[in-house]
């Protein structure tokens, strides 16, 4: 299919900025009902300013502190659907604290990184980091529909450096000359912001790429813009399958009724939806939080994908769980509550390492003829080993009858840290 060169130079900035001060109330009370569920409504009323929010809720001082403080931090941005959901009193409302910046965040520890995941390193070009063997992310805009306190890549996002139209098409070609890569995620920024006909033309286009076998993106507009997520959107992303999309929940509170429909539409649609929860001190910390979280998200056909321990961002100290207390926390849920529900608990490693499973240890001994573990409720149990010791799969020979031996297009260690190192395409593979 011949699809015509995209127009605007940043063609991707499609989120008018901000009104000025001054404005009508985005109150949900005294908005009108076409305009409330008008999701480009809800992207151009962003709350931005202490004014602006000190109009929905009642700002502690400690707010004020960090929203004074914000411009020297992180964007502040939130919808008029999202603060709707702050509780209007209580600074400890999780709402509030993922959305509203906390002075502390200005207390930069010298181990926090402006680059915590060290994807810096792995940009062949300005749209792409491929940090994995076999898939990428693909960088195709850099707004958000909420600028999240705890977020790893505020370096790249807030509005202020589009990418152009040629760094896209440089992103496409890296995608369409590597052919390790075989899943590419789209991300940003929130990918949803863009239009639904921008969005089908980037995804036209990755679906042009032979070896790009499956698509996901990875977005928070079902948590903070639902209305996003209409029929015409779903329509035109099923289309594309396979494509996956993972959202990012944190807490029950933001499973709105509005929130439910919008991932059970795409889930209609044939769409997988999974989640990646960051675990967040005095956020959803709790047993019982992340229980509730878990389970309201099966309920609504999203599956618990990654819950991340925090990463070492910049700002982000006072958010962070010590691990210790990330893993007693993930072990009151393993076990406990069926395991569709229970998520992969990692760190991403800082420098690059990748993301790590972490989480109590339920192998304690590994013998000849037993091995010894230890159940969820804490007592051990022998588990005898089987006598043969010989994994071969005999029919993989049949199965895979010429086809190359690293059909996995990982190549050795080797070649790929040469890749890593000197960012260019290869041509191994099928
Ligand atoms: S939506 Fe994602 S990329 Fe955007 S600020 Fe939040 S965590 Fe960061």
């Amino acid at each position: 299919m011949a699809l015509a060169p995209l127009g605007p130079q940043r063609y991707l900035a499609v989120v008018t900025p901000p009104l000025p001060l001054a404005r009508r109330s985005v109150r949900k009370a005294d908005v009108p009902e076409r305009e409330w569920n008008d999701w480009r409504w809800q992207a151009r009323n962003m709350l931005t300013t202490a004014d602006e929010l000190a109009a929905v809720i009642t700002l502690s001082d400690a707010e004020r502190a960090g929203l004074a403080a914000s411009a020297h931090l992180f964007r502040v941005g939130v919808t008029p659907y999202y603060a709707s959901l702050m509780d209007p009193v209580n600074p400890a409302c999780p709402i509030r604290m993922q959305a509203l910046p906390a002075a502390r965040e200005g207390d930069v520890r010298a181990e926090e990184l402006r680059d915590p995941l060290g994807e810096e390193g792995h940009q062949p070009t300005p749209c792409v980091i491929h940090k994995y063997p076999d898939r990428a992310l693909f960088l195709v805009i850099d707004r958000c529909a909420i600028y999240c306190r705890h977020c790893n890549r505020r370096r790249l996002v807030g509005g202020d450096d589009p990418p152009t139209s040629a760094e896209i098409e440089a992103g496409l070609d890296y995608l369409a000359r590597t052919k390790r890569i075989r899943d590419v995620l789209i991300s940003g920024g929130d990918p949803l912001l863009l239009s639904t006909a921008k969005l089908d033309y980037l995804l036209s286009r990755l679906r042009e790429i032979p070896h790009l076998e499956i698509i996901r993106i990875g977005t928070r507009v079902p948590v903070v813009n639902p209305m996003r997520v209409d029929d015409e959107l779903c329509a035109m992303l099923r289309k594309h399958h396979p494509l996956y999309i993972n959202t990012h929940f944190n807490h029950p509170r933001e499973l709105t009724p509005e929130a439910r429909a919008a991932c059970v539409r795409l889930v209609d649609h044939g769409i997988p939806v999974g989640n990646q929860a960051v675990l967040l001190r005095g956020i959803n910390s709790s047993v019982r939080c992340l229980r509730a979280l878990m389970r309201e998200l099966l309920k609504t056909r999203v599956k618990p994908y990654y819950l991340f321990q925090g990463d070492t961002v910049v700002g982000t100290d006072h958010l962070r769980t010590p691990v210790e207390a990330a893993i007693e926390l993930y072990g009151k849920l393993r076990g406990w509550m069926t395991g569709m529900g229970v998520p992969h608990l990692v760190i991403d490693a800082p420098g690059g390492g990748g993301k790590l499973p972490i989480g109590p240890s339920y192998l304690e001994e590994i013998g000849e003829d037993t091995v010894t573990v230890r159940t969820y409720r804490g007592a051990r149990v022998a588990y005898p080993q089987p006598r043969e010791r010989d994994c071969t799969v005999a029919y993989d020979d049949v199965y895979f009858a010429g086809v190359p031996a690293d059909d996995d297009r990982e190549g050795s260690a080797e070649a790929w840290d040469d890749l890593a190192a000197a960012a260019t395409d290869d041509d191994r593979g099928p």
